[in-house]
């Protein structure tokens, strides 16, 4: 380990590594530090996609890509890395403050290392629409589900109920049936309408349609019952999931009174898309920006993915949820813009060259934004929903704040996420507000109707991770 690198890349996801994988062998000291004990974030874990018969509309092509990718960048050793470490804090001239969970003398440790330039990579985590129950083992997000399979070759359950409007619902059925796992049924809130709507603006990319066409042969060879426009209204079980209660909705997304019906399965996994992770880069400082149709708050940056911070870049689903794709591409960018303002090009490639690669990465990255609208639009819930969570449905899981409190609290005009966390302590617990921060930010929202800007988000603060204070006082 140095003290100084010319790159500091966080995230090892596809962008991470997309970035490192460009910025290698150019005379550059790299460093990439990730949290986890694997490279690859979330596209890629232990279980490698099978072989498909159409390679070129395969779902899991990007994970084949990702695992390309990481053989490549294995083989080259003059890239550090620091796995289950986590950046806790950036402070001036892009000085990163970490925490290793076993450092050399197998205890934790805290270090300090400036970067030149800093590429934030820190990926995206799972939306959530609080339900009654959702608090229930057994009940668990679409993410957490496939963490449990490709990392430790487990399923869920026998039988798994799969609902809410994530496109990573399709993806999760397919691989719990490839894992000899059952589907006991697919529960989409979207109506069928909704999806043809949006037929025009993706149009184009017909790999992509390919894709959920073949997802849906397999979930109809699988004989999967597939339901649309319904709402998951409660989790039921005694110690652990037992069944769930679903209800019709209108085209508008209201519930349909007198429609319910019940599901029995083993375990309930359910997501409504992504949203950014963005608290290293609004605790540097950087500046956001909202945007419904690409996750909600991200950060802000210029198309070479500089954010408002000097040499500090942004790649990946932090910019604006879009899929693996766009990863890719924006880690390659990210380092390209790099290699341009320290005056080198990527080996073998002239500067005119090397320039109109930059422009061509730019346009791709503009496409992949324009279908992420569809991706993201498709995943997004009517405010209403978020209006009719009933009172006495846990909102903030760590602090056990419900549903009430937090409406109370918003009629004594405490209606912007920072003023109601404050005066109700949610999203100060050990999540800190991971998990309820967006869904507060959609419930102040529906229920006041103001701005985003109004609204706000979550501020950040060192260590933006929850560290064991055993760690800091023994290190
Ligand atoms: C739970 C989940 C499951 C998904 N599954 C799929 C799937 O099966 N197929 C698919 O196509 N897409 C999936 N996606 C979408 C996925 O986010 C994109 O496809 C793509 O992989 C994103 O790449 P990325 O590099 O931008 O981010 P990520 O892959 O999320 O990588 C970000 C990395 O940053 C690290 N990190 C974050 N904060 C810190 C910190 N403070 N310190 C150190 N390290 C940090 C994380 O550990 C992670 O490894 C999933 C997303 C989520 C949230």
């Amino acid at each position: 380990m140095k003290a100084q690198y010319h790159v500091i890349i966080v995230g090892s996801g596809v962008a991470g590594l997309s970035a490192a994988e460009t910025l290698a062998n150019q005379g550059l000291d790299i460093l990439i530090i990730d949290e986890n004990v694997h490279t690859g974030g979330q596209l890629l874990r232990k279980t490698r996609p099978t072989s498909a018969c159409f390679p070129k509309f395969d779902p899991d092509r990007m994970k084949s890509k990702g695992f390309n990718l990481v053989r490549k960048i294995n083989k080259i050793q003059s890239i550090d890395w620091l796995f289950q470490a986590q950046v806790l804090g950036i402070f001036k001239d892009r000085r990163l403050w970490v925490h290793i969970e076993k450092g050399e003398k197998g205890s934790a440790e805290f270090l300090e290392v400036r970067a030149e330039h800093l590429i934030l990579a820190t990926g995206a985590r799972e939306r959530y629409l609080p339900f009654k129950g959702w608090t229930l083992p057994g009940v668990m997000s679409l993410g957490s589900a496939q963490i449990l399979m490709k990392s430790h070759g487990v399923l869920p359950a026998r039988h798994t109920l799969i609902a809410g409007t994530s496109p990573l619902m399709m993806v999760l059925a397919s691989e719990i049936l490839g894992n000899q796992g059952k589907v006991t049924a697919l529960l989409d809130e979207n109506p069928m309408i909704k999806k043809l709507r949006f037929l025009p603006l993706i149009s184009h990319h017909w790999p992509k349609l390919m894709e959920g066409a073949i997802y849906t042969a397999r979930m109809a060879l699988n004989r999967v019952p597939m339901r649309q426009s319904v709402r998951m209204i409660e989790a039921r079980g005694r110690d652990g999931f037992e069944s769930a209660i679903v209800a019709k909705t209108t085209p508008e997304g209201k519930v349909i009174p007198g429609t319910e019906t019940d599901y029995l399965a083993g375990a309930l996994t359910i997501g409504y898309g992504f949203v950014p992770n963005i608290e290293l880069p609004v605790q540097a400082g950087c500046d956001l920006e909202y945007q419904k149709d690409r996750g909600g708050w991200m950060v802000k940056v210029d198309e070479t993915l500089e954010s408002s911070c000097r040499s500090v870049y942004a790649a990946g689903e932090i910019t604006g949820i879009a899929g693996a794709k766009k990863s890719f591409i924006q880690g390659k960018l990210a380092a390209m813009t790099i290699l341009k303002r320290l005056g080198k090009t990527t080996p073998g490639n002239r500067k005119i060259k090397f320039q109109k690669d930059i422009h061509t990465l730019v346009s791709l990255d503009r496409q992949q934004k324009a279908y992420a609208s569809f991706l993201n639009q498709l995943c997004q819930v009517p405010s209403s929903a978020y209006a009719a969570i009933p009172d006495d449905t846990m909102i903030c899981r760590c602090e056990e704040i419900t549903m009430g409190t937090i409406k109370k609290s918003i009629q004594q005009g405490f209606a912007t996420v920072g003023s109601l966390k404050k005066a109700t302590r949610c999203g100060m617990g050990r999540c800190q507000g991971r998990i309820c921060g967006p869904v507060i930010f959609d419930i102040i929202t529906a229920l006041t109707q103001k701005s985003p800007g109004h609204v706000g988000c979550s501020l950040s603060r060192v260590p933006v991770k929850t560290v064991d204070i055993k760690a800091f006082l023994t290190s």
